[in-house]
């Protein structure tokens, strides 16, 4: 054993036992998504590098540090930290803003971010999540947050927090980085060393910090006092009312949280997170928000548009993982031919079967048959002989002799 090679640090395999949750979270995506409108879009894992340095933005962390890159054939690749940038690229690309608006698109898969794994935080971990193009008004963005609610629910998790925030537009938020640079310059020296760096570049992505001694700095009353101010201009207050209202009225229960300003470039007007009281400190499920420049900062026309992201294994860890599905029948026989033939005529008529490949004893076949199918299918010698099968309904032990032709009603009943 000493030689086995093993998965690659902070990645991990879906094994079988684990994978009927893995289809229960796909399943309802794909149910939910279509109620509202979406369609399924599938992009490369593989992207040029420029798109993220471009798409996601140089001052974030995602791109800053946890990004795999690497070159081929004189171009920089990269495997794609997160899937806006490449729904965004396939959008342009594909002339979908010629499409009638809004545009709705949603995905699924692996994303790669070279972070320290811990609890909740992967390298290679999947996504879910959802793009709307071509709606400005604050519906858009309601329905998106409804969305993301409705699809918890589907799954059970009816209790998480949604936080809400509003950025402002590039005009009034330019005023507000710049009260919160002069209100945090004294204390610049005590600030982290991420944090004196996200000072002159990013100065909004300090209120996001995780350091105990930035956070305590923030927590200081003058510092307070600016972080709360409103600085939104007259539209984007006038769309952050709407949204709240839009929300009250469809029972969307949120908070604000005026310290939510997300990790990434990108997002303009409301950003928004839901979290879970039971995940420990990586505890956001679902991160998401507006960002009304981006198609066209990637070369694609001005087209507003609003998405979100959800990591599945924290779903996954949040759900109680369905009962394994059994077989719908065994087939218990010493003839192997005629257990295959058998096997063959009811799997094409859509019952999921099995049968003993090896040669075992029959009492044998009859134990496997009580652990793994709902039925035992019993092909003796008499049975095969008068074309009848015995089906043995292992959660009562009742048996009924039939013919052949009969099974499938009989267990579909
Ligand atoms: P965090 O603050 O946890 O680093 P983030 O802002 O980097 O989150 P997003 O880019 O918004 O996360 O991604 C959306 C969701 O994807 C997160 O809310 C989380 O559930 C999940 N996620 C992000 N990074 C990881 C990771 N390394 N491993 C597992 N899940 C992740
Ligand atoms: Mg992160």
């Amino acid at each position: 054993m000493a030689n086995i090679i093993k998965v690659l640090k902070g990645t991990k395999d879906i094994l079988p036992q684990e994978i009927d949750l893995w289809h229960k979270l796909e399943k309802n995506a794909l149910e939910i998504f279509s109620r509202y409108g979406y369609k399924e879009i599938r992009t490369p894992i593989l992207e040029a590098t420029e798109l993220f340095a471009r798409g996601v933005g140089d001052t974030t962390d995602i791109v800053n540090k946890e990004m795999y890159t690497f070159e081929k054939s004189e171009r920089s690749l990269t495997l794609r930290p997160e899937n806006t940038a490449g729904v965004v690229r396939s959008f342009i690309e594909n002339g979908m803003s010629r499409l009638s608006t809004p545009v709705k698109l949603w995905y699924k898969g692996p994303m790669f971010r070279y972070e320290r794994p811990q609890a909740g935080r992967q390298r290679q971990f999947h996504q879910v999540g959802v793009e709307m193009f071509g709606i400005k008004e604050p519906t858009a963005d309601a329905e998106a947050i409804l969305l993301a609610v409705n699809y918890l629910k589907s799954l059970g998790l009816n209790d998480l927090e949604v936080e809400i925030n509003s950025l402002g537009c590039p005009k009034c938020r330019e005023e507000y980085k710049r009260r919160i640079k002069e209100v945090l310059k004294p204390e610049f020296d005590n600030l982290c060393e991420d944090c004196q760096n996200r000072y002159e570049k990013n100065p909004l992505r300090l209120l996001d910090c995780k350091v105990e001694t930035c956070k305590a700095i923030f927590e200081k009353p003058e510092i307070q006092k600016v972080i709360k101010s409103d600085f939104l201009c007259e539209e984007c207050a006038e769309h952050y009312k709407d949204l709240k209202s839009y929300l009250t009225r469809l029972n969307v229960k949120y908070v604000e949280n005026k310290l939510l300003v997300r990790g990434l470039d990108y997002y303009n007007r409301t950003v928004f997170e839901i979290k879970s009281n039971n995940l420990g400190s990586q505890n956001a499920v679902c991160g998401g928000g507006r960002y009304d420049s981006l198609v066209k900062q990637l070369g694609g026309e001005d087209t507003p548009a609003v998405g979100w992201a959800m990591g599945m294994e924290r779903l996954y860890s949040l759900l109680q993982a369905p009962e394994p599905q059994k077989l719908d029948g065994y087939i218990v026989s010493n003839s192997p031919a005629d257990a295959f033939e058998l096997a063959e005529e009811l799997r094409s008529q859509g019952l999921n079967i099995e049968f003993c490949l090896a040669n075992k004893k029959f009492t044998k076949q009859l134990e496997k048959a009580s652990k793994v199918a709902n039925y035992a299918l019993i092909l003796g010698d008499d049975e095969i002989k008068d074309g009848k099968v015995s089906v043995k309904d292992l959660s009562n032990s009742n048996q009924v002799t039939i013919n052949r032709c009969d099974v499938v009603k009989n267990i579909r009943k």
